[in-house]
């Protein structure tokens, strides 16, 4: 009989906005680690942090902070990974796992795996949940619940390091997945970054027309526009990193994205309805599978609420 992994005992979380201080009260809430300790460069979201009592322990500098710690997670954008790693690589503890949440997984493997020392065991991941909030205050403890968390550990990573973190993000709510940091890469293009460049790209199109005025672009946004607006509003300093750190898989989906979109054009230009309908109701049916895997509710309009 295998026995559970062991919890963790001293929990570090450097980057205490959105993730950071969401893996922090789940991880309190759900007793997957005995002390918290958060980090934050910027000293008034600390300070908000201390408010919120999101942790037991609260450091401006990472080397304080993560001494003594048993798993230490970077929760900062994916450009400041490797400068954060490298600041604490001298005080990790031996036998301590450090781990991320960043959402791209190939460059944070390839900058942060050489600054970490040979008795730390390094297991990049990456909790597939979110929001489009940023901050200590948009965190919340059941982000995690029923989302997939994905770990990329490096070829030779040690196995019960790996089972450890596993054992972690599950305690926290999520289902856990474990691939390559590449293939990582390639699947969050398609379902995550290029949905983002798409947003981005029609709520600033839409912001830069001329015959419709702005007024009228926020009047109407119920048509459909506003959904996108959201995902818009999304953090810019994490995104660009996202889109500066995953560049070759990105470019690779929008070039089939390209192609599709063509397509698309010449079935309105040839009135060709039936491939329209076909793309349409096939797209339906993901919607729907997306609703029986249980990562979304089938409330109408999002759950927004409207009077009957
Ligand atoms: P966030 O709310 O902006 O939080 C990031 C926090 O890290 C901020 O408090 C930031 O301070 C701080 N920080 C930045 N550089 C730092 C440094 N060098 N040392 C210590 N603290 C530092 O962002 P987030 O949404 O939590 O994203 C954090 C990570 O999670 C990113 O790598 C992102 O890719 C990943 N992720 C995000 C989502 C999502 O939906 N948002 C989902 C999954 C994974 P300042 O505000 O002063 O910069």
């Amino acid at each position: 009989m295998t026995l559970p992994a062991p919890d963790i005992n001293t929990l570090t979380i450097i980057g205490c906005g959105l993730i950071g201080s969401s893996v922090a009260r789940a991880a309190r809430q759900s007793g997957a680690a005995a002390k918290i300790a958060v980090v934050d460069a910027d000293a008034a979201n600390l300070e908000k942090a201390r408010s919120l009592a999101v942790a037991d322990s609260y450091y401006a500098s990472a080397d304080e902070g993560v001494a003594g710690a048993d798993l230490v997670i970077m929760a900062v954008p994916v450009g400041a990974m490797a400068s954060v790693a490298e600041s604490i690589s001298s005080s990790l503890k031996a036998g301590a796992i450090l781990s991320d949440v960043g959402s791209v997984k190939s460059s944070v493997l390839k900058s942060v795996r050489p600054v970490v020392p040979d008795s730390v065991h390094f297991i990049p991941g990456h909790p597939v949940a979110g929001t489009e909030q940023s901050g200590p205050e948009a965190g919340f403890a059941s982000l995690f619940d029923g989302r997939w968390c994905i770990l990329t550990p490096p070829e030779g990573a040690d196995a019960g390091a790996v089972a450890t973190l596993s054992a972690f993000w599950t305690k926290l709510g999520s289902k856990v997945d474990i691939m390559t940091a590449d293939h990582h890469d390639l699947v969050l293009a398609i379902t995550s970054h290029v949905p983002h460049l798409i947003a981005y790209n029609i709520v600033g199109t839409a912001n830069d027309l001329e015959t419709v005025t702005r007024s009228e672009v926020i009047k109407y946004s119920a048509g459909g526009f506003r959904d996108f607006t959201r995902i818009a509003a999304s953090d810019p300093t994490m995104w660009r990193d996202v889109f500066l750190n995953n560049k070759e898989a990105v470019l690779e989906m929008l070039g089939r994205f390209t192609e599709d979109l063509t397509a698309l054009q010449r079935a309105i230009r040839w009135g060709d309805g039936e491939a329209l309908f076909d793309l349409f109701s096939h797209t339906r049916d993901i919607r729907k599978r997306i609703i029986d895997a249980g990562q979304d509710d089938d409330a109408p309009d999002f759950g927004r609420p409207h009077e009957s």
